[in-house]
């Protein structure tokens, strides 16, 4: 096979031999090479220790720095590329679900490949001799496309519950099978998910959510178990019929529908997944019949911010998604004056994704609604387009008058007052946007306090 191999990493390869040890690239490197897809970094076990790799590179006069040196990890820097060179090591004693407690340094690639989770993950290749070293067949499952786990699976995912995730995403991403024991160990093992922290469920999840069969990655999650332990809320909306003829589907089906129509954005992802986590508890049932939600998309949004902080998101996506979410039942028939105020409230960085959460929202409605709903959608759109394109002040800070010009105008001292004003008159200009001028906004301020506030 011919393998299209940086010089930084076999230079790497041969200095180590040079000091007599061996060295093979391992981990996604070599699988993705093998499936014909560009490596996104190179990972290198040798049977070096930690020590003697620093030494043997920084005496090359390379940039070395210890990432993980009590996990034997090391990473250098050649012509800037990165290389996270790895003792040879099996682990042991998995104390608390998160770090092997400790870990012994092996002589043989062989022992280090059987401590790997899956067989495409257990691959060796020695670049200087082009020699594979694969005991677990994983060449045999790429070709398959398969993600089996190394050795017995049930004691692989209760060692590290995160490879249970880890199997989902990473046959999200290459479009795998997982192969059926692995799959089974996964179902019996599924709970245990609940020991790993936030932080490492989070970034999978987001990796999941990214992938480019995201789609199928969910159906996994779900038929394994893994979504309920990652997400109970969720739970609520599964088998939970809506009796109402916009809705052919349970509250769990729509949204997984819903998910295929979403751009490749974690946000949005992350909203239509939650955007009716909030349905079962704000079910009630009219005279006619009908099921009702009333408010779910408030509640929902609350929820939605309970859910990612426990998930240890970022402020900034727990504030983006919770907005989403709250705004996602976006009334289509709103009118001009409408449209202004949902620019200012949402914001123009945020109103196209808000736009892909109704669309896809949208797309997931009985078959029977979707026509007619995708014409009311695509005529609001419409509509948007000429409200954006006339300008106005969506923003406070657009108004044809500042604080300083009321206090310097009309006399009134700084105060929060001054912010009340602000907003009143932006409200007005809000509803017609020929009223953004000084003249006008100065009498209305006038009139406003003489009326509001007894001056
Ligand atoms: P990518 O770099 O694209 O995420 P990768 O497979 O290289 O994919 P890394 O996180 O860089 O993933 O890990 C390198 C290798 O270390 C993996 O291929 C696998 O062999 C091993 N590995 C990583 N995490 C685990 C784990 N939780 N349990 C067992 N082996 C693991
Ligand atoms: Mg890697």
């Amino acid at each position: 096979m011919n393998l299209l191999i940086p010089e930084e990493v076999r230079d790497a390869c041969v200095l180590l031999a040079r000091h007599n040890n061996q060295s093979f690239i391992v981990g996604g490197g070599i699988r993705d090479l093998a499936l014909g897809m560009q490596p996104q970094d190179w990972d290198l076990a040798t049977d070096a220790r930690p020590r003697e790799v620093e030494g043997i590179f920084k005496g090359a006069g390379y940039r070395v720095v210890p990432t993980g040196a009590k996990y034997g990890t090391v990473t250098v820097y050649i012509n800037g590329l990165p290389l996270e060179i790895t003792t040879f090591r099996v682990e042991a004693n998995y104390r608390d679900f998160r770090r092997p407690s400790r870990v012994s340094f092996v002589s043989k690639i062989e022992d280090d490949l059987g401590r790997r989770d899956f067989t495409i993950n257990a691959l060796a290749y020695d670049p200087l001799r082009s020699l594979f070293c694969d005991p677990y067949h994983g060449i045999e499952d790429l070709v398959k496309e398969q993600i089996r786990a190394v050795r017995d699976a049930g004691e692989r995912f209760s060692e590290d519950p995160l490879r249970m995730l880890r199997a989902v995403r990473i046959a999200a991403e290459l479009g795998f099978l997982i192969e059926n024991k692995t799959k089974h160990a996964i179902l019996r093992n599924a709970e245990l998910l609940r020991n790993i922290s936030a932080e490492r469920i989070r970034d999978e999840l987001n990796r999941l959510l990214l992938s480019h069969h995201f789609y199928q990655g969910l159906d996994n999650l779900l038929e394994l178990d893994l979504l309920f332990a990652i997400i109970p809320e969720l739970k609520e909306g599964w088998l939970f019929s809506q009796y109402h003829p916009s809705h052919q589907y349970t509250v769990l089906t729509h949204t997984l529908e819903a998910m295929r129509y979403t751009p490749s954005n974690l946000e949005v992802r992350l909203a239509i997944l939650l955007h009716d986590v909030a349905k079962p508890r704000c079910y009630s049932r009219g005279d006619d019949g009908r099921g009702h939600f009333y408010g779910h998309n408030v509640v929902g949004a609350e929820m939605t911010e309970e859910i990612l902080r426990r998930l240890h998101y970022s402020n900034q996506v727990i504030k983006n998604v919770v907005m989403l979410v709250r705004e996602h039942m976006l009334e289509l028939k709103m009118g001009p004056a409408g449209q202004r105020r949902l620019i200012a409230r949402v914001g123009d960085e945020m109103l196209p994704r808000l736009l892909s959460v109704r669309l896809a929202d949208i797309m997931a409605h009985s078959s029977s609604q979707v026509v007619h709903s995708l014409k009311e959608y695509d005529h609001f759109i419409k509509k948007l387009e000429e409200t954006l394109s006339e300008g106005g002040a969506f923003a406070m800070k657009d108004l044809a008058i500042n604080g300083s010009d009321i206090i310097e105008e009309i006399g009134i001292q700084r105060g929060p007052i001054i912010g009340k004003l602000l907003r009143m008159l932006w409200e007005d200009v809000l509803d017609d946007p020929v009223k953004n001028n000084r003249d006008y906004l100065l009498k209305r301020a006038k009139n406003i306090l003489k009326r509001n506030f007894h001056r």
